[in-house]
């Protein structure tokens, strides 16, 4: 039975998949090479880089989850949007939001600079910006939303729109809410991109990626470009997001819960300034995140008062909070952008993103919503006595 219900997908990620032995859960294949049958006769699988059932399992169960025709399991969430960039000829100009992922605009930005596709940065919450810059006709527009810090939102279904009036592709990140809060397909868009290392695995203990294509032509041209440059994802990462996959929907509850809790209780605290979140009403993105997610999500930015003695103080404090990279996980992080996950861009395109000294970026964890409110509590209470 083939449910169409997200929640079920996601559990039974893999359940039966093994016809050999009855195995409930999915087996992994670690095997690099698979042999014929005879001269000239192949299996299903003949190389792991090709092709592996663990990966294929996975995969087929995020393009579910997405819509989507085709997935396609990297290496890492890089490699994914890397793998995206190989829709590029030197000619072909791709479109990309100014205060995309740190990671992404690096990437993007050295590519460009090699002659490898033109780029065109844009804010894409500036109406005009943007149809001027879709007006150029760009083969590719990437879009992030919400966006990393600052959770901005952009209107996908709008933009798809436009972008298909010039015949333009459109790619989403969807790390930050992955498909069960939001399915870019369903709003127009032509390919998913996730790193799996966040929300889909929930457990910081795999980098991976993918992307998902609406149509099984442009998912088989990926599939190709992922063989022959050598990104696919590893049997033994899959086997691990597997598993992490089934708890998604209860983690995604239980995630909801504490943040809502957790920014209820900091509206309005002495230490901050504001709040980026999608799901305050004031949030400029609020309607639009409404109509087009499933929920808010659980990362949230804010700006601290004070200056780089007050950041100190906060990171000095916090001890349920780990102060690191990523998110999505299963644990509470606490990072702050402009050192950390943006530190790929310079400080110009920072300030151009919005991207502050004083930002602060929260991934909020299931742990008990009592301790991730006393311990982000007392941390910023500490930065209240700081001298400067
Ligand atoms: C982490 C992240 C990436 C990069 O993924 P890796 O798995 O770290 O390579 C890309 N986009 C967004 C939005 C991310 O948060």
């Amino acid at each position: 039975m083939k449910s169409d219900k997200l929640t079920t997908v996601a559990v039974r990620a893999g359940i039966n998949s093994d016809k050999h032995h009855g195995a409930v859960v999915a087996a992994i294949h670690l095997s690099s090479t698979y042999s014929l049958k005879g001269f000239n006769k192949k299996r299903q699988y003949d190389y792991s880089r090709t092709g592996n059932p663990t990966r294929a399992t996975l995969a087929e169960v995020i393009a579910d989850l997405e819509g989507g025709s085709t997935g396609i399991i990297t290496s890492t969430g890089m490699s994914a949007i890397h793998l995206v960039c190989q829709l590029l000829s030197s000619n072909d100009t791709l479109l990309i939001p100014h205060d995309c992922y740190g990671g992404s605009y690096r990437l993007f930005t050295y590519l460009a600079e090699r002659g490898l596709f033109k780029l065109l940065i844009v804010d894409q919450n500036d109406d005009q910006q943007l149809k001027q810059a879709i007006a150029k006709k760009p083969k590719l527009i990437l879009l992030e939303s919400p966006s990393n810090p600052l959770l901005r939102i952009v209107d996908i279904k709008q933009i798809c729109a436009q972008a298909k009036s010039v015949g333009a592709l459109v790619a989403v990140d969807n790390t930050f809410l992955s498909p069960l809060l939001q399915r870019p397909l369903d709003l127009g868009a032509d390919i998913v991109i996730h790193s799996t290392t966040k929300f889909i695995n929930g457990h910081s203990d795999v980098v991976g990626g993918a992307v998902i294509a609406k149509n099984s032509e442009l998912g088989e041209k990926l599939a190709w470009w992922a063989n022959c440059i050598g990104i696919t994802g590893s049997a033994f990462d899959s086997f691990l997001t597997l598993r992490g996959i089934k708890t998604l929907p209860v983690r995604l509850k239980q995630h909801k819960e504490n943040t809502e809790q957790l920014i209820a209780f900091l509206q309005g605290h002495p230490a901050i300034d504001k709040i980026y979140y999608p799901g305050l009403t004031d949030h400029p993105g609020h309607e639009i995140a409404k109509a087009q997610q499933h929920g808010f999500g659980s990362m949230f930015s804010f700006e601290l008062k004070g200056g780089e003695a007050q950041v100190k103080a906060l990171f000095a404090n916090v001890e349920l909070f780990t102060l690191a990279q990523s998110l999505g996980g299963v644990e509470s992080l606490i990072a702050h952008p402009s050192t950390m996950t943006h530190a790929g861009m310079v400080i110009e395109a920072q300030i151009a993103a919005g991207i502050s000294q004083n930002l602060i970026r929260v991934s909020v964890g299931i742990e008990d919503i009592n301790d991730i409110v006393a311990d982000l509590g007392q941390a910023l209470n500490a930065t209240l006595t700081v001298e400067n």
